[in-house]
Protein backbone atom coordinates (compact mmCIF):
# COMPACT_ATOMS: atom_id res chain seq x y z
CA UNK A 1 0.00 0.00 0.00
CA UNK A 2 1.67 3.77 -0.98
CA UNK A 3 2.09 4.88 2.14
CA UNK A 4 3.14 9.06 2.66
CA UNK A 5 6.41 8.52 0.96
CA UNK A 6 4.98 7.15 -2.03
CA UNK A 7 2.74 9.46 -2.54
CA UNK A 8 5.47 12.07 -1.94
CA UNK A 9 7.67 10.94 -4.64
CA UNK A 10 4.72 9.97 -6.68
CA UNK A 11 4.04 13.77 -6.88
CA UNK A 12 7.76 14.86 -6.97
CA UNK A 13 8.13 12.34 -10.31
CA UNK A 14 4.55 14.18 -12.09
CA UNK A 15 4.93 17.50 -11.39
CA UNK A 16 7.61 19.14 -13.69
CA UNK A 17 5.42 17.16 -16.29
CA UNK A 18 1.90 18.42 -15.59
CA UNK A 19 2.50 21.83 -14.06
CA UNK A 20 1.83 24.85 -15.85
CA UNK A 21 0.38 22.84 -18.49
CA UNK A 22 -3.15 22.88 -20.24
CA UNK A 23 -5.15 20.27 -19.22
CA UNK A 24 -7.29 19.16 -22.44
CA UNK A 25 -9.69 16.31 -21.09
CA UNK A 26 -10.10 13.77 -18.16
CA UNK A 27 -11.21 10.25 -19.58
CA UNK A 28 -13.06 8.53 -16.87
CA UNK A 29 -12.93 4.64 -17.87
CA UNK A 30 -15.90 3.69 -14.83
CA UNK A 31 -18.29 5.72 -12.52
CA UNK A 32 -16.29 4.94 -9.60
CA UNK A 33 -13.52 3.75 -7.58
CA UNK A 34 -14.12 3.64 -3.92
CA UNK A 35 -16.71 6.48 -3.82
CA UNK A 36 -18.32 8.12 -7.52
CA UNK A 37 -15.72 9.91 -9.29
CA UNK A 38 -16.64 13.44 -10.55
CA UNK A 39 -16.90 12.96 -14.44
CA UNK A 40 -18.43 16.21 -15.10
CA UNK A 41 -14.72 17.63 -14.75
CA UNK A 42 -13.97 16.33 -18.12
CA UNK A 43 -16.38 19.13 -19.48
CA UNK A 44 -15.62 21.52 -17.00
CA UNK A 45 -11.96 21.52 -16.79
CA UNK A 46 -11.49 21.42 -20.56
CA UNK A 47 -8.33 23.76 -21.38
CA UNK A 48 -7.83 25.05 -17.98
CA UNK A 49 -4.28 24.98 -16.44
CA UNK A 50 -3.00 22.65 -13.81
CA UNK A 51 -1.59 25.64 -11.28
CA UNK A 52 0.07 23.36 -9.25
CA UNK A 53 0.60 20.13 -7.25
CA UNK A 54 0.50 19.50 -3.18
CA UNK A 55 -0.29 16.91 -1.53
CA UNK A 56 -1.81 16.48 2.19
CA UNK A 57 -1.20 13.25 4.53
CA UNK A 58 -1.99 10.70 1.60
CA UNK A 59 -4.07 12.61 -0.66
CA UNK A 60 -2.27 14.38 -4.07
CA UNK A 61 -4.01 17.60 -4.99
CA UNK A 62 -3.63 19.31 -8.63
CA UNK A 63 -4.66 22.45 -8.08
CA UNK A 64 -7.24 24.17 -11.20
CA UNK A 65 -8.37 28.01 -10.65
CA UNK A 66 -12.13 26.44 -10.66
CA UNK A 67 -10.67 24.02 -7.58
CA UNK A 68 -8.80 21.09 -6.98
CA UNK A 69 -8.79 17.40 -7.86
CA UNK A 70 -7.65 14.97 -4.63
CA UNK A 71 -6.45 11.50 -6.17
CA UNK A 72 -5.88 8.98 -3.23
CA UNK A 73 -3.98 5.90 -4.27
CA UNK A 74 -6.01 4.21 -2.04
CA UNK A 75 -4.29 0.11 -1.85
CA UNK A 76 -2.82 -0.84 -5.33
CA UNK A 77 -2.98 2.89 -7.22
CA UNK A 78 -0.42 4.76 -9.09
CA UNK A 79 0.31 7.37 -11.47
CA UNK A 80 2.37 7.27 -14.45
CA UNK A 81 3.08 10.08 -17.04
CA UNK A 82 3.09 8.35 -20.53
CA UNK A 83 3.01 9.34 -24.58
CA UNK A 84 -0.54 10.45 -25.55
CA UNK A 85 -2.43 7.69 -27.56
CA UNK A 86 -1.67 4.45 -25.65
CA UNK A 87 -4.57 1.94 -25.06
CA UNK A 88 -5.75 1.50 -21.98
CA UNK A 89 -4.91 -1.78 -19.66
CA UNK A 90 -7.72 -3.33 -18.19
CA UNK A 91 -6.83 -1.28 -14.71
CA UNK A 92 -6.41 2.16 -16.33
CA UNK A 93 -9.38 4.05 -14.82
CA UNK A 94 -8.67 7.66 -15.58
CA UNK A 95 -6.55 9.47 -18.23
CA UNK A 96 -5.78 12.98 -17.76
CA UNK A 97 -4.84 14.35 -20.82
CA UNK A 98 -2.36 17.20 -21.45
CA UNK A 99 -1.26 18.69 -24.32
CA UNK A 100 1.98 16.63 -24.34
CA UNK A 101 2.08 13.93 -22.02
CA UNK A 102 -1.40 11.74 -19.87
CA UNK A 103 -0.95 11.20 -16.16
CA UNK A 104 -2.38 8.15 -16.04
CA UNK A 105 -4.49 6.73 -13.13
CA UNK A 106 -3.96 2.45 -13.02
CA UNK A 107 -5.74 0.83 -9.71
CA UNK A 108 -6.32 -3.12 -9.97
CA UNK A 109 -8.02 -3.47 -6.19
CA UNK A 110 -10.19 0.13 -6.98
CA UNK A 111 -9.65 1.37 -3.86
CA UNK A 112 -8.43 4.54 -4.90
CA UNK A 113 -10.29 8.00 -5.08
CA UNK A 114 -10.74 10.95 -7.18
CA UNK A 115 -12.66 13.93 -5.91
CA UNK A 116 -13.33 17.17 -6.89
CA UNK A 117 -12.71 20.79 -4.40
CA UNK A 118 -14.83 23.76 -6.04
CA UNK A 119 -13.05 26.82 -5.37
CA UNK A 120 -16.45 27.67 -4.00
CA UNK A 121 -16.08 25.57 -1.10
CA UNK A 122 -13.39 27.42 -0.03
CA UNK A 123 -9.62 26.43 1.47
CA UNK A 124 -8.70 22.97 0.63
CA UNK A 125 -8.12 22.00 3.63
CA UNK A 126 -11.74 22.22 4.66
CA UNK A 127 -12.33 19.37 2.16
CA UNK A 128 -14.14 16.26 4.20
CA UNK A 129 -11.45 14.00 3.80
CA UNK A 130 -8.64 16.53 4.73
CA UNK A 131 -9.76 18.23 7.40
CA UNK A 132 -9.33 15.54 10.39
CA UNK A 133 -5.98 15.03 9.41
CA UNK A 134 -2.85 15.48 11.81
CA UNK A 135 0.21 17.41 10.86
CA UNK A 136 2.51 16.94 8.06
CA UNK A 137 5.68 15.84 10.42
CA UNK A 138 7.75 17.26 7.46
CA UNK A 139 5.97 20.65 7.27
CA UNK A 140 8.21 23.25 6.41
CA UNK A 141 9.60 24.90 9.83
CA UNK A 142 8.77 22.27 11.59
CA UNK A 143 11.07 21.12 14.38
CA UNK A 144 10.99 17.43 16.07
CA UNK A 145 10.80 19.64 19.45
CA UNK A 146 7.03 21.03 18.15
CA UNK A 147 6.15 17.50 16.90
CA UNK A 148 6.82 16.18 20.84
CA UNK A 149 5.02 18.36 22.25
CA UNK A 150 1.87 18.06 20.04
CA UNK A 151 2.03 14.49 20.50
CA UNK A 152 2.86 15.23 24.03
CA UNK A 153 -0.41 17.57 24.15
CA UNK A 154 -2.66 15.48 22.76
CA UNK A 155 -2.31 11.96 24.41
CA UNK A 156 -2.18 13.21 27.97
CA UNK A 157 -5.55 11.79 28.27
CA UNK A 158 -5.53 8.70 25.95
CA UNK A 159 -5.05 5.27 27.33
CA UNK A 160 -4.88 4.02 23.64
CA UNK A 161 -1.74 2.09 22.66
CA UNK A 162 0.82 4.66 20.71
CA UNK A 163 1.12 2.44 17.61
CA UNK A 164 -2.77 2.88 16.75
CA UNK A 165 -3.33 6.75 17.82
CA UNK A 166 -0.36 6.86 15.43
CA UNK A 167 -2.27 5.02 12.71
CA UNK A 168 -5.03 6.66 13.08
CA UNK A 169 -3.59 9.92 11.36
CA UNK A 170 -5.24 12.30 13.95
CA UNK A 171 -2.38 13.57 15.56
CA UNK A 172 0.40 12.87 12.98
CA UNK A 173 -0.47 11.93 9.50
CA UNK A 174 2.24 10.01 7.36
CA UNK A 175 2.75 7.43 10.07
CA UNK A 176 1.48 4.12 8.24
CA UNK A 177 1.86 0.49 9.37
CA UNK A 178 4.73 0.22 8.01
CA UNK A 179 6.49 3.44 9.25
CA UNK A 180 5.02 3.04 12.73
CA UNK A 181 6.62 -0.10 13.45
CA UNK A 182 9.48 1.66 12.21
CA UNK A 183 9.58 4.45 14.22
CA UNK A 184 8.57 2.78 17.50
CA UNK A 185 11.67 1.22 17.00
CA UNK A 186 14.41 3.44 16.53
CA UNK A 187 12.49 5.75 19.49
CA UNK A 188 12.89 2.10 21.40
CA UNK A 189 9.20 2.85 22.58
CA UNK A 190 7.02 -0.53 23.03
CA UNK A 191 3.87 -0.07 20.01
CA UNK A 192 1.73 -1.55 23.31
CA UNK A 193 2.42 1.44 25.89
CA UNK A 194 -0.25 3.22 26.39
CA UNK A 195 0.32 6.80 24.84
CA UNK A 196 -0.20 8.78 28.04
CA UNK A 197 2.04 6.27 29.95
CA UNK A 198 4.72 8.42 27.25
CA UNK A 199 6.74 11.26 28.83
CA UNK A 200 7.86 13.88 26.66
CA UNK A 201 11.41 13.14 26.55
CA UNK A 202 10.71 9.36 24.70
CA UNK A 203 8.37 11.77 22.62
CA UNK A 204 11.19 13.28 21.20
CA UNK A 205 12.98 10.38 20.40
CA UNK A 206 9.86 9.30 18.26
CA UNK A 207 9.51 12.77 16.75
CA UNK A 208 13.29 12.75 15.41
CA UNK A 209 12.47 9.29 14.37
CA UNK A 210 9.50 10.33 12.49
CA UNK A 211 10.90 12.98 10.71
CA UNK A 212 13.85 11.56 9.76
CA UNK A 213 12.63 7.97 8.77
CA UNK A 214 9.99 9.71 5.95
CA UNK A 215 12.60 11.95 4.71
CA UNK A 216 14.67 9.60 3.73
CA UNK A 217 12.27 7.18 2.38
CA UNK A 218 11.31 10.40 0.58
CA UNK A 219 14.91 10.58 -0.82
CA UNK A 220 15.85 7.34 -1.44
CA UNK A 221 11.97 7.08 -3.51
CA UNK A 222 13.99 10.03 -5.58
CA UNK A 223 16.03 7.25 -7.23
CA UNK A 224 13.17 5.85 -8.78
CA UNK A 225 11.67 9.15 -10.33
CA UNK A 226 12.69 8.28 -13.77
CA UNK A 227 10.04 5.54 -13.71
CA UNK A 228 7.19 7.73 -13.92
CA UNK A 229 8.11 7.69 -17.67
CA UNK A 230 7.36 4.79 -19.06
CA UNK A 231 5.39 1.67 -18.82
CA UNK A 232 6.51 -0.93 -16.55
CA UNK A 233 3.53 -0.36 -13.93
CA UNK A 234 5.58 0.18 -11.06
CA UNK A 235 6.86 3.23 -10.58
CA UNK A 236 6.98 5.11 -7.55
CA UNK A 237 7.17 2.29 -5.15
CA UNK A 238 10.43 1.13 -3.49
CA UNK A 239 11.82 -1.74 -1.80
CA UNK A 240 13.52 -0.32 1.42
CA UNK A 241 15.13 -2.89 4.34
CA UNK A 242 13.30 -2.44 7.60
CA UNK A 243 14.87 -3.00 11.22
CA UNK A 244 11.45 -4.96 12.28
CA UNK A 245 8.24 -4.37 9.69
CA UNK A 246 8.00 -7.85 8.49
CA UNK A 247 10.59 -9.60 10.07
CA UNK A 248 9.12 -12.11 12.63
CA UNK A 249 10.71 -14.31 14.18
CA UNK A 250 14.63 -12.78 12.98
CA UNK A 251 17.24 -11.52 14.73
CA UNK A 252 17.25 -7.77 16.10
CA UNK A 253 20.10 -5.82 14.35
CA UNK A 254 20.79 -4.36 17.50
CA UNK A 255 20.93 -6.76 20.22
CA UNK A 256 20.18 -9.93 18.28
CA UNK A 257 17.14 -10.90 20.14
CA UNK A 258 13.91 -11.86 18.09
CA UNK A 259 11.66 -9.59 16.21
CA UNK A 260 7.82 -10.44 17.34
CA UNK A 261 4.85 -9.88 15.70
CA UNK A 262 1.47 -8.98 17.25
CA UNK A 263 -2.04 -7.82 16.34
CA UNK A 264 -3.08 -4.21 17.11
CA UNK A 265 -6.81 -3.46 16.01
CA UNK A 266 -6.51 -6.15 12.70
CA UNK A 267 -2.88 -4.54 12.19
CA UNK A 268 0.58 -6.92 12.36
CA UNK A 269 3.16 -4.59 14.67
CA UNK A 270 6.53 -5.95 15.02
CA UNK A 271 9.27 -4.68 17.93
CA UNK A 272 12.03 -5.82 19.53
CA UNK A 273 11.20 -7.23 23.21
CA UNK A 274 14.49 -6.26 24.03
CA UNK A 275 15.07 -2.73 22.45
CA UNK A 276 11.57 -1.35 22.95
CA UNK A 277 10.11 -1.05 26.29
ZN1 LIG B 1 16.66 -5.40 19.85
Amino acid sequence: MPELPEVEVTRLGIAPHVEAQILENIIFRRADLRWPMPRHLSLDLRRQVLLSTARRGKYLILQFEKGSILIHLGMSGHLQILGKNLAAQKHDHVDFVFTHCVLRLTDPRRFGAVLWHPADDGEIENHPMLRNLGVEPLREGYSAEHLAKLIYEKTRQRSTSIKQILLAGEIVVGVGNIYASECLFQAKINPKTGANRIGLERYRALARAIQSILAEAIKRGGSTLKDFLGADGKAGYFQQSYFVYDRAGQACYVCQGTIRHIKQGQRASFYCVNCQK
